[in-house]
C-alpha cells in the first residue's frame, strides 16, 4: 500500500531527538534543548493581538490564492527598502510556511530526472522536498576549512544538462555561515536559475545579508515569518518568482492548499510593520547568545574557527569522538539530558558534526555545555 517515495524518505532526525527528549521530560527530568531550530521566545504581543482581532472581525475565510494584496504589498515594500530591489506584489505568492513554498517552487519547475544542485551539508528537508516534487538533488560539497563557502569552480562541475536550478541558503542552516556577496554575484553569473532560501534573513550579527534579487532576476526567493518573528507555529511563508512561474504556482496552490490562513496573513502584515527597535532587540539577544555559546564551546574543548554570521546555529566538528553523529546525539541525550542535532540530518557532509542551536536562554546554554563537558570527561 505504501508508495516507493514514502518508503525511501528518511526521518527528520531532529524531530526524533525532540520526541525522545519529551519522553525523558515526561519522567520528570530536565532536558536542555539545543537541538531545535525554533526561537524560544513568544511571538510579539502586537502580532498576536492582530490575529485575535482579525478572527473576531471575521477574517476567517479563504483568501486570494496568491495571498492578501495588503500583505503582498508589504512584502514588496520590505524587499524594496531592505535590498533596494523592485518586486511587484503580482510576483508574490503567500504560502503556509516556507516549506510549502519550496515544494510549490520545485513542483513548478521539475520534470522526472531534473536536478537541483544543493550543498552538502544542507538543510535537512531539501533533498526530500526535491524528490517528492519529482526531481533529484545533486550535491556539491562545502567544507569547514573554507568556512562552508561555496566554491564556484567546483559548483560549475556539477552543472549538467539535467540541472534545473541551484538552491542557496544564506545564512545557512546548519552552518550559520553567509555566502559572501562576491560568491552570490559569481553564482548569479553562472547562467543557471537560482532558488534562494532567505528564511534566516534579519538574523545576522556582523555583515549585512544580501538577497539574490540584488544580483539577478532569474531567481526565486523563498522566505517566511518563522524565524525572525518567532512565528514557527503560525505557518506562513512566501515565494517571489518571475512572471512565468506565477500562474503555474498559483494553480498548484489553488489545488493543493487553496490559500494560506487568512488571519495569520493579517498578523504577518503587522509583523512587517513592527517597530524596528523590537527587531533589533531580538537580534542583539541572539548576538549575545552566539558569543556565550562560542566561549562555552571553546571552554568545552572545541576548536572553533570562527563565529557563524547568522541564523542561530553552531555546526561543531566532533569527529575526534569516533562515534557516528546519530548514536552520539542519542547517547548525549540519554546520559546527560542535552538534546543536540546529529550532523547526519544535514546529509553525508554533516557526518562527524553536531548542530547546537543557541535559540535558548544563556542559562540553558551554559547548563547544556556544562553537562556536555561532563559527558566528554566521563563517557568519551
Ligand atoms: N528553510 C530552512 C533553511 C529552515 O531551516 C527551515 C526551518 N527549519 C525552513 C526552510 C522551513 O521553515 P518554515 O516552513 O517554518 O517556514
Amino acid at each position: 500500500m505504501i508508495s516507493e517515495i514514502s518508503k525511501s524518505i528518511p526521518p527528520f532526525y531532529v524531530m526524533e531527538i525532540l520526541e525522545k527528549a519529551k519522553q525523558i521530560e515526561a519522567s520528570g527530568e530536565k532536558v536542555i534543548h539545543l537541538e531545535i531550530g525554533e526561537p524560544d521566545h513568544n511571538t510579539d504581543t502586537e502580532i498576536c493581538e492582530e490575529a485575535i482581532e482579525s478572527i473576531k472581525a471575521g477574517e476567517t475565510k479563504y483568501t486570494h490564492s496568491q495571498g492578501l494584496i495588503e500583505l503582498r504589498n508589504e512584502i514588496a515594500n520590505h524587499y524594496r527598502i531592505k535590498y533596494g530591489v523592485s518586486v511587484s506584489p503580482d510576483n508574490i505568492i503567500v504560502t503556509s510556511g516556507s516549506s510549502p513554498a519550496l515544494y510549490l517552487a520545485f513542483l513548478t519547475m521539475l520534470n522526472a530526472g531534473d536536478e537541483i544542485i544543493i550543498t552538502n551539508p544542507h538543510y535537512a528537508c531539501y533533498p526530500q522536498i526535491i524528490r517528492v516534487a519529482g526531481g533529484m538533488p545533486n550535491y556539491v560539497g562545502i567544507k569547514e576549512e573554507d568556512d562552508f563557502q561555496m566554491d564556484v569552480f567546483k559548483l560549475k562541475e556539477h552543472i549538467t544538462p539535467n540541472t534545473k536550478a541551484l538552491l542557496v541558503n544564506s545564512p545557512c542552516n546548519p552552518t550559520g555561515m553567509m555566502l559572501r556577496p562576491e560568491v552570490l554575484k559569481d553564482i548569479s553569473e553562472l547562467g543557471i536559475f537560482v532558488i534562494s532560501d532567505e528564511i534566516y534573513h534579519g538574523l545576522v550579527y556582523g555583515e549585512k545579508e544580501h538577497s539574490i534579487l540584488e544580483y539577478t532576476d532569474r531567481a526565486i526567493v523563498i522566505n517566511g515569518f518563522s524565524k525572525l518573528y518567532s512565528m514557527t507555529g503560525w505557518r506562513l511563508g512566501y515565494i517571489i518568482a518571475p512572471d512565468e512561474f506565477i500562474r503555474p504556482i498559483q494553480k498548484l496552490q489553488q489545488n493543493l492548499f487553496i490559500s494560506a490562513s487568512s488571519f495569520v496573513q493579517k498578523a504577518a502584515i503587522r509583523a512587517l510593520k513592527l517597530n524596528k527597535e523590537k527587531i533589533s532587540k531580538i537580534v542583539k539577544l541572539y548576538k549575545n547568545r552566539r558569543k556565550v555559546m562560542f566561549n562555552g564551546l571553546r571552554q568545552t574543548g572545541f576548536d572553533l574557527r570562527k563565529m557563524p554570521d547568522g541564523a542561530f546555529y553552531y555546526f561543531v566538528n566532533v569527529s575526534e569522538f569516533k562515534k557516528n553523529s546519530l548514536d552520539l546525539a542519542f547517547d548525549i541525550l540519554e546520559k546527560v539530558h542535552v538534546a543536540v542535532t546529529p550532523g547526519i540530518d544535514f546529509g553525508s557532509g554533516g557526518e562527524g558534526y553536531l548542530r547546537f542551536s543557541y535559540a535558548n536562554s544563556e542559562d540553558n546554554i551554559l547548563e547544556g555545555l556544562k553537562r556536555l563537558k561532563y559527558y566528554i570527561n566521563n563517557f568519551i
